[in-house]
């Protein structure tokens, strides 16, 4: 099947030639500035008496909850809040072990909860639940969500994990009613990523096994790697101080990319088309990639993923790194380079300015 094709749009501004460094917070506001400032101040306006509901669409690990975040720390956590539906059953999960949080989750599912199942049933899915929630009814997902977005009253809302299947589509049409956002906009934000990029974001991940942070020794590296001549390898220590330098490893599977999860890929796939095709909600659609030969006249330099290549200096015997442009093959097979999420975050502002009317 041909890849999707969102459209494709820059953020180069005429005249803007400071560069930028998207890994630092003070460099990324000034960025998020110079390239979307308009835009900001108007949301910044709305948002002072105005809400939304956003729903993010996306592939597995395309990094939904990093740009929701980034969208927070322009406008503030006090006017954002990001609602994961995995995240929110896992808390669940949590409070049914007492007795108390199970009756707070109990009273509540009486009340609000509509569907076929018994909300004893539905308690009972949550806590035999498999790893991928499939199995907690949307019925009760729903709820749920409704229960979480009632804790964060006049703001903003990014939607992480709904919907996810085809069926809960219908339901997210409906959900600002649910969720008593009446006339507030509502939104599908869709973010397409390669799949080369996911499969290599999971092949060279590793994990520090004390503080549990997430690197990857290509593309997201740490300032503190050894070369092991036992084995060949080159191996990363966290660099954070209360880790005393334990050394990054991979997770059981990671190896294997994309994989094992290809079905969860294509269902996601499939929810990312047909969201495409509803009629009466808006869409801002994240493009997060472009071809090499039209990258440089829509964006700058710095917005482009590195990879890093290591290398042994066999004279100082330190290990070397070179930084380049990443290089990845789209869906459509077309030579690409991968932008990083701030950028998403510029073209969200903008199109969701448009959206708005502002
Ligand atoms: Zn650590």
């Amino acid at each position: 099947m041909k890849g999707l094709e969102f459209p494709l749009v820059g953020t180069k501004v005429a005249g803007l030639t400071k560069k930028f460094d998207l890994t630092d917070l003070h460099s990324r506001r000034e960025y998020f500035e110079a390239k979307t400032g308009k835009e900001i101040t108007k949301l910044k306006d709305f948002l002072e008496t105005g809400v939304f509901m956003a729903f993010l669409v996306g592939k597995k690990a395309s990094g939904k909850g990093t740009r929701a975040g980034m969208f927070a720390e322009v406008f503030g956590w006090d006017k954002v809040a990001l609602i994961s539906a995995g995240d929110i059953v896992r808390e669940v999960h949590g409070e049914l072990k007492t007795a108390s949080g199970r009756k707070d989750v109990q009273d509540y599912l009486e009340k609000n909860y509509r569907g076929y199942i018994s909300v004893n049933e539905g308690i009972k899915a949550i806590l035999g639940r498999s790893q991928d929630r499939v199995s907690v009814p949307d019925e009760i997902m729903l709820a749920l969500m409704k229960r979480e977005i009632a804790k964060h009253p006049g703001k903003a809302i990014f939607v992480d994990g709904f919907p996810r299947t085809l069926d809960q589509i219908s339901y997210s049409l409906f959900f600002r009613d649910l969720a008593r956002f009446r006339d507030d906009p509502d939104v599908f934000i869709l973010i397409d990523t390669p799949l080369s990029v996911i499969d290599e974001r999971i092949k060279y991940r590793v994990v520090c096994p004390k503080c549990k942070i997430s690197r990857n020794i290509r593309l997201h590296i740490t300032r503190d790697i050894d070369y092991d001549s036992d084995s060949g390898n080159f191996v990363m220590h966290c660099d954070n101080p209360s880790c005393q330098r334990a050394v990054m490893i991979a997770k059981e599977g990671d190896n294997l990319g994309v994989e094992p999860i290809k079905g969860r890929l294509e269902t996601d796939e499939k929810v990312l088309r047909s969201v495409l095709g509803i009629h009466g909600v808006p869409k801002v659609t994240l493009r997060t990639h472009v071809p090499v030969e039209k990258a440089n006249s829509l964006f700058d330099e710095y917005e482009f993923t590195p990879e890093y290549v290591l290398s042994k200096d066999l004279k100082s015997r330190k290990v070397r790194v070179d930084e380049k442009i990443w290089v990845v093959k789209d869906d459509n097979d077309v030579a690409s380079y991968s932008l990083v999420a701030a950028v998403d975050v510029v073209l969200m502002i903008k199109q969701l300015a448009d959206i708005l009317g502002l």
